[in-house]
């Protein structure tokens, strides 16, 4: 059995990776979306495992000294990290694991795990960028702002990933990342 390989979407927040994840998720059941923890609180909706595992700090720090995270970044404020065992047994099962994280964790997994396959997810412009993450009414004015700020920060990595896909309507980025998934699973060398 070949093995599987891991998908890392990432780009800025407001992008619409949770969106666009969900979505390529529900098209392609044999695909295997990576469960984070987290140290934020559960926004309404929200469930423990499915959405992340909520943590408190303490239990975090301890999950950072076990070696327990393929990668973790405090990401406006709070805590995320990708569980590295669940990630490393999918794959070796020959299963395709997506993550969907931020930049700081994405260039994380660049440097220790290399062979994994890197999407930018774009918005089509910054003032739509401001807008959906306005949309969401989850985040306080001063959350908003942090995150448009963050996310000019991590435009400049853009050159470190594989694609870039932009997101201007959901099906259209579902549909070049499945386009990416069925040319990776082609692929000769993984590096
Ligand atoms: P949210 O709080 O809106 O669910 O997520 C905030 C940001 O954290 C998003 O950009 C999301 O992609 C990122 N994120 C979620 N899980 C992880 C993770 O395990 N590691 C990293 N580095 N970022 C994550």
């Amino acid at each position: 059995m070949s093995k599987g390989f891991l998908l890392v979407i990432s780009g800025p927040s407001g992008a619409g990776k949770g969106t666009v994840c969900r979505r390529i998720l529900e098209r392609n059941k044999k695909l295997v979306f990576s469960v984070s923890a987290t140290t934020r609180l559960p926004r309404r909706g929200e469930k423990e495992g499915v959405n992340y595992f909520f943590v408190d700090e303490e239990k975090f720090n301890k999950m950072i000294e076990d070696g327990d995270f393929l990668e973790y970044a405090n990401v406006h404020g709070n805590l995320y990290g990708t569980p590295k065992k669940f990630v490393l047994d999918q794959i070796e099962k020959g299963n395709i694991v997506i993550l969907e994280i931020d930049v700081q964790g994405a260039l994380q997994v660049k440097q220790s795990y290399p062979e994994a396959v890197f999407v930018f997810l774009l918005p089509p412009s910054m003032s739509e960028l401001k807008n959906r993450i306005r949309k969401r009414r989850t985040e306080s004015e001063d959350d908003i702002d942090l995150r448009f700020k963050n996310a000019f920060e991590e435009l400049k990595f853009v050159d470190e990933y594989d694609y870039i896909v932009i997101n201007d309507e959901v099906i259209e980025a579902v549909q070049k990342i499945e386009i990416i998934i069925e040319a990776e699973k082609l692929k000769v060398k993984r590096l």
